[in-house]
């Protein structure tokens, strides 16, 4: 078998990696890289070496892993690509959104290029590409064994880190040799947040495995610390008659952040105020949410049961048109406003910071992790002047952070995923992090769990395994 990483290598975004078995070629996940503009748009159009692949796998909808589906379509890809049904109904909504977002930047560029005299470049990809792919998703529950390929099986076990998240579980029959499991960990969720159930522990092990590093070297606050956080950071904005402006991804956070403000709100612990989710995307997700009570956790299964539901509650307002979110432009504090997209690259959350950057009467609250060189990465560091859609402002608003929030395991967490496995795998790829924390767990992992083969893969490098 032959492994070759094409993208999460030594940084977040990306995601994909490529499995040869039996003259298959299997990708698993197909995301899109964020980031350094120029990069990630050379990086984005290159195509995968080799030709298309026979069969796609797809552990989460999240954007850096599904984001590049349309592209691969668009080169004539017509096989399968696995996911669980959530993800597929997830991405049925996310896939087109991003298409749109796809044809608007080009679009924006293609203006300044057309005053400098320069040829127009074609979006990455159109609507259509992403209606496309949707017609290839073929759903597959969590536990259950598919045969997805010759000598190629597939189950999903639920990773607890968004709607319909998996791991990927790869069983390889090679003629000659004994069936290999592979384990891709995906993104790896973390215990004890609501709505979503635990990540499944890999108990059984594996033969390899590739696992991400997001927050490899790092803790979280334990989940109820974030959430006394917020209501004091709420708190203090009410006070102050501010607005607090959350940037958060249309799906999972925002709907975290609602289902945390709805239960602060109903023990008392925040006063009332309006919250404002300004996000079609967001809006149309939290539909899908509805649909998917099977993936659920207990609570959150108990109190659909109850009047009222979680995604709900009396001072939240779900903005859709383009009307309703230039109102919110008068808007004055007390208020909170959560918009997309979660690393402030683009999405009306650009809108209300553009607004709203100049005035110290505003709270900027990142909650999740930031990529490098986006401009959520550069406000959460402490930059003073930023440019938003090309124009250069200073930052006067407060900037915080609050980390428990995050839908990635922390190093304990990665440490009980890789030790509850009995059988410990003899090949270790880590993906999906920064270098130096992909390094890092490198080294952890190889000494506290006595792994033999734990590598940290370039972008391109391959393995024969
Ligand atoms: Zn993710």
């Amino acid at each position: 078998m032959k492994l070759q990483f094409l993208g999460a290598a030594r940084t977040v975004t990306g995601s994909r990696h490529l499995v040869e078995a039996n003259g298959c070629r299997i990708l698993l996940d197909c995301g899109l890289l964020q980031g350094k503009r120029k990069e990630a748009f050379e990086e984005n159009r290159r195509p995968l070496p080799g030709g298309p692949p026979d069969v796609v796998v797809l552990s989460h909808a999240h954007i850096d892993h599904s984001g590049n589906l349309p592209s691969l379509v668009r080169r004539g890809y017509s096989g399968p690509i696995w996911a669980t049904p959530a993800t597929r109904d997830l991405c049925s909504l996310m896939l087109q959104d991003s298409a749109q977002i796809q044809v608007h930047d080009v679009n924006f560029v293609n203006k300044l290029r057309k005053r400098q005299g320069r040829a127009p470049f074609e979006p990455l990809y159109r609507p259509e590409d992403a209606l496309n792919a949707l017609e290839l998703f073929q759903g597959l529950a969590y536990g259950r064994w598919r045969e997805i390929g010759p000598g190629v099986k597939l189950r999903f076990t639920d990773a607890g880190h968004m709607l319909g998240s998996a791991h990927v579980w790869l069983e390889i029959t090679e003629p000659g040799r004994e069936p290999r499991r592979l384990l891709f960990s995906g993104d790896i969720g973390r215990k004890g947040i609501p709505i979503l159930r635990d990540p499944e522990l890999p108990l059984e092990g594996t033969d390899i495995l590739l696992m991400e590093s997001t927050y490899a070297g790092r803790s979280h606050p334990p989940y109820a610390e974030s959430e006394a956080e917020l209501s004091r950071i709420v708190q203090e904005a009410h006070a102050a008659h501010r607005v607090v402006l959350i940037p958060a991804f249309a799906v999972g956070r925002t709907q975290q952040l609602v289902v945390a403000l709805h239960r602060l709100h109903d023990q008392g612990r925040i006063p009332g105020m309006p919250v404002f989710v300004d996000s079609p995307l967001a809006t149309d997700v939290t539909s899908v949410f509805r649909l998917h009570p099977e993936t659920y956790d207990a609570e959150t299964l108990e109190s659909l049961h109850q009047p009222g539901n979680p995604f709900s509650f009396r001072a939240l307002r779900y903005t859709r048109s383009v009307e309703d979110s230039q109102r919110l432009n008068d808007l004055r504090g007390p208020a909170i406003i959560i918009a997309s997209s979660g690393m402030i690259e683009h999405g009306r959350i650009l809108h209300h910071l553009r607004n709203r950057i100049m005035k110290d009467d505003t709270l900027l609250l990142i909650t999740g992790w930031q990529a490098p060189h986006t401009l959520g990465r550069l406000l959460s560091e402490g930059a003073t002047q930023v440019f938003i859609h090309g124009e250069s402002f200073p930052v006067n608003c407060e900037v915080r952070e609050l980390t428990g929030f995050s839908g990635h395991a922390d190093q304990a967490e990665l440490d009980e995923w890789v030790g509850s496995m009995r059988r410990k795998p003899s090949h270790t790829f880590i993906v999906h992090g920064e270098e130096e924390g992909a390094l890092g767990l490198a080294q952890h992992l190889g000494e506290r769990f006595q792994l033999p083969d734990v590598r940290v893969p370039r972008q391109g490098e391959s393995f024969e395994l």
